[in-house]
């Protein structure tokens, strides 16, 4: 076995890490507060090619794999997380389905802007009613002659808010099967389409700067030609490109501990109580060697669960349990980040307080920690 990343891969966390450091963490503060989305920042991850690093070179890629992909999103989140969450959904979950199932001439049309960064993907799943229990959607789709037709509402959508986006891949019912269920088919939705409209933009609790916005399908008019991969296989193709999505967000949430981590191990080693750095208090130099090995841990996992996938192997099993254990440790970190700064950590000239409430979404966003116990419930029942 070797655990050394490549020669390519340490120039992409060398490359990634300056430019968190440098470029991104001195802003995040105040991304946060403004809520303004960074579109300079994303223009210079777009010339140092972050968002096609899985892709081939005919696609706008780089032709790296999705080892390079999560070290470059693990060290992007350390900086923000709100710039890795739209670079996690335009490139692992958009450019991945477009990529995996687009034909050539949508993969020319829309991977290929996106994978060079010149426009940003958005990803339409969630409605009101339905979040974990996504196959129970209610968009639907009808064929109109040379035209789909749209009609629905949904909620909680990243990216689609940027004026850089150009649409959203959208899972719409389009029939019913023998057995009752629902035929599930995905679209590519330009943002331009008529009758597509941009709803409400949410306030959140933190992630500011990633705009999340509610669309609305009202009779939407799109070309026939914009139906992706298989008619009867929407909602799988959805689901996989999801997978992908697990495994950054375990990237993210890497990213999101070790700069807990960062802070910490500085502020302890800084702040003096009892007549000694807070560090020398074995209760705190406890917190962090416990932070230090659950991040060991999941980077583990996380970097095992995108090599299986560059390897074109399974990795449901590790995706799910990469998301779930990197996520519940995030929040843990940032958890005791903020106890080991005590009242400082819950001011907001301190990046823990931001760590904090940014490390809750990680739980949630792409499925909730009790979704990724059902998914590896069923891998271990054989179920899938
Ligand atoms: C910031 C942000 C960005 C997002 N971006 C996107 C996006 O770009 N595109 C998109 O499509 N969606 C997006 N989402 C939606 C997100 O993926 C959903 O919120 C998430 O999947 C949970 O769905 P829900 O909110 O409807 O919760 P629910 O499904 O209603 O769940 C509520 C609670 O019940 C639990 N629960 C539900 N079913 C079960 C069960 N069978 N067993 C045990 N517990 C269960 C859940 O785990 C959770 O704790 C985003 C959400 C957020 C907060």
């Amino acid at each position: 076995m070797n655990f050394d990343l490549t020669e390519e891969h340490r120039m992409i966390r060398e490359m990634s890490r300056d430019f968190a450091d440098e470029v991104i963490e001195p802003r995040a503060e105040e991304m946060e507060r403004t809520g303004e989305y960074p579109y300079d920042i994303y223009a210079r991850m777009a010339e140092l090619g972050m968002m096609g690093i899985p892709f081939p070179e005919d696609y706008g890629g780089s032709g790296g794999d999705w080892v390079g992909m999560h070290v470059c999103i693990e060290e992007i989140a350390r900086g923000d997380i709100t710039v890795a969450a739209s670079l996690e959904v335009t490139t692992s979950v958009v450019g991945e389905e477009l990529f995996a199932f687009g034909t050539e001439e949508q993969k020319q049309e829309w991977l290929v802007p996106i994978a060079r960064g010149a426009q940003i993907g958005a990803f339409g799943l969630t409605e009101a009613d339905t979040g974990s229990d996504a196959a129970s959607l209610r968009t639907t789709a009808r064929r109109d002659g040379d035209e789909w037709v749209l009609d629905g509402v949904k909620q909680f959508i990243t990216n689609i808010g940027m004026d850089t986006s150009s649409m959203v891949i959208v899972a719409a019912r389009t029939g019913i099967q023998k057995n009752g269920s629902p035929i599930i088919s995905t679209f590519i939705v330009p943002k331009t389409a008529p009758g597509f409209s941009l709803g409400k933009r949410y306030e959140k609790m933190a992630w500011h700067a990633s705009p999340t916005h509610e669309i609305i399908l009202d009779h939407c008019r799109i070309p026939a030609a914009n139906l992706l991969g298989d008619p009867e296989r929407g909602f799988a193709q959805h689901l996989a490109a999801l997978q992908t999505g697990r495994v950054s967000m375990a990237a993210m949430s890497v990213g999101l501990a070790q700069a807990c981590l960062d802070a910490s191990l500085k502020y302890a080693q800084e702040r003096t109580q009892f007549g000694k750095p807070i560090f020398e208090h074995q209760a705190v130099s406890f917190k962090l060697a416990d932070m230090a090995v659950a991040i060991e841990l999941a980077r583990n996992l996380m970097l095992k669960a995108a090599w299986l996938k560059d390897q074109k192997r399974k990795y449901m099993f590790e995706a799910a349990a990469a998301k779930l254990y990197a996520s519940e440790i995030a929040e843990k970190a940032a958890s005791d980040a903020v106890q080991i700064h005590g009242g400082y950590g819950c001011m907001d000239e301190y990046p823990v307080s931001r760590y904090y409430r940014s490390s809750k979404f990680l739980q949630i966003v792409e499925g909730t920690s009790e979704v990724q116990r059902m998914i590896i419930g069923r891998v271990l029942a054989g179920k899938m």
